[in-house]
């Protein structure tokens, strides 16, 4: 049987030539990067160039680049620290008052549970609305921002739709505030983006975005799982979460993980390279994928049809459930992914999709197609003509849900 896995945004396979970077640092060249022998050296060195790497990627400089285990990681960083940081400058100058943040309902976990914990910490949170395809509008973060907002946090693609977010113009908002707050004596807005989904495809150079903290993630990219970067902006207050020794300009403490960064480095290199290329091919493959799938009655696109990223095709299939939708798609070898959390034996609609105002039993019938850089044309082809009869299949099995012929 045919195996094709259209769950790139869950992750991706290691690229062989980023398995052949990282292989030396395993057994060859394995010493302490923080150790001052030979060993110690290459380990530092192979650091460096992957820090310089990335650096390149972002358009940013080698210093402001911290390593981590994962995007979820850096996000925490990012957010904790820089809130933690602020709240101790504000209680030296006895401001009393506590940082603001401003994010928005559709990002990924990382983010959400990472705000919910600084809610319950006391700070303050804000989460824009978004509309029906799941786009913020920067009107509703204008609104938002109030004197004690600290940090605007904003994913730059969402991981179930797709739906890129207006980045730049929301920097150019918060720019405009800034202004305003040099004369104020406030403190300036901070701004990070989840940009997990975008490094791959979209260009994340740190300037054009005008942000001051990045996330992003090794196996996203065709690294390995558990390694992931932090951007920082200089000058950017950032009080580490992790203590413990010196490692990554003090920020993140932890003997570094060689091998993984080296794969992280040659990963981000290799897709800034060829991004061009594969984004022109994704694009084709998955505007032949939405029009074969949308053929089918009862189907509908979730993400935006043209602010949208090329690797992620999202549809609600109407009296179709998800998590069984993609079972029967596994039997016919398959890889998909649904927006339903399985969370306690029961089937909870995405909070991206009810926040996009799609009622939950539409939700459940939620169905995401991500595609990566070796996908072809025989596979998409094949997925569209195996979808119509899975989806009849379900509904044939869910009659009493099943308005459609
Ligand atoms: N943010 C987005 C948009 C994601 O898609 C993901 C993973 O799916 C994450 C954050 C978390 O990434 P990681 O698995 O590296 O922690």
């Amino acid at each position: 049987m045919k195996k094709i896995y259209l769950d790139n945004a869950a992750t991706t396979p290691v690229d062989p030539e980023v398995f052949e970077a990282m292989k030396p640092y395993f057994m060859e060249r394995f010493g302490n990067a923080s150790t001052p022998y030979s060993w110690g050296q290459e380990a530092r060195k192979a650091v460096g160039q992957a820090r310089e790497q990335v650096a390149k990627a972002l358009g940013a400089k080698p210093k402001e680049i911290i390593f981590t285990s994962c995007a979820t990681e850096s996000i925490n960083l990012a957010h904790k620290g820089l809130a933690e940081a602020i709240l101790r400058q504000w209680e030296k100058e006895k401001r009393g008052e506590i940082p603001h943040l401003v994010t928005s309902s559709v990002e990924h976990k990382a983010v959400l549970e990472s705000c919910q914990h600084l809610e319950k910490q006391g700070y303050k949170v804000t989460y824009l609305p978004v509309d029906k395809r799941g786009l913020v509008n920067a009107k509703d973060a204008k609104k938002a921002i109030r004197p004690e907002t600290a940090l605007v946090s904003i994913m730059y693609v969402n991981n179930e739709t797709g739906t890129t977010e207006p980045i730049e113009e929301i920097d150019k908002l918060i720019k405009k505030i800034n202004v305003s707050r040099l004369t104020s004596h406030l403190s300036p807005i901070y701004f990070h983006t989840d940009a997990t989904q975008a490094v791959q495809y979209l260009d994340c150079n740190v300037d054009k975005l005008g942000v001051d903290l990045l996330s992003l993630s090794g196996h996203k990219i065709y690294a390995p799982k558990g390694i992931g970067a932090l951007y920082i902006r200089k000058g950017t207050p950032i009080v580490r979460q992790q203590d413990g020794g010196g490692q990554e300009y003090k920020l993140r403490a932890g003997t570094e993980n060689v091998p993984y960064i080296v794969a992280l480095g040659k990963a981000i290199e290799l897709v800034t390279r060829n991004r061009r290329q594969v984004t022109r091919k994704l694009t084709r493959l998955k505007d032949r994928l939405s029009k074969g799938v949308l053929k089918i009655p009862g189907v509908e696109l979730k993400g935006h049809p043209k602010k949208c990223a090329p690797h992620i095709a999202s549809f609600i299939v109407d009296s179709a459930e998800g998590e069984t939708m993609l079972l029967l798609l596994s039997d016919k070898g398959i890889a998909a992914s649904s927006g339903s959390a399985c969370t306690s034996g029961l089937l909870k609609p995405s909070h991206v999709l009810t926040a996009m105002g799609i009622p939950p039993e539409k939700a459940h019938g939620s169905l995401r197609f991500s595609l990566g850089k070796d996908n072809t044309q025989e596979e998409i082809d094949y997925v569209i003509k195996v979808l119509p009869g899975v989806i009849k299949r379900l509904r044939r099995m869910a009659p009493k849900l099943n308005p459609i012929p």
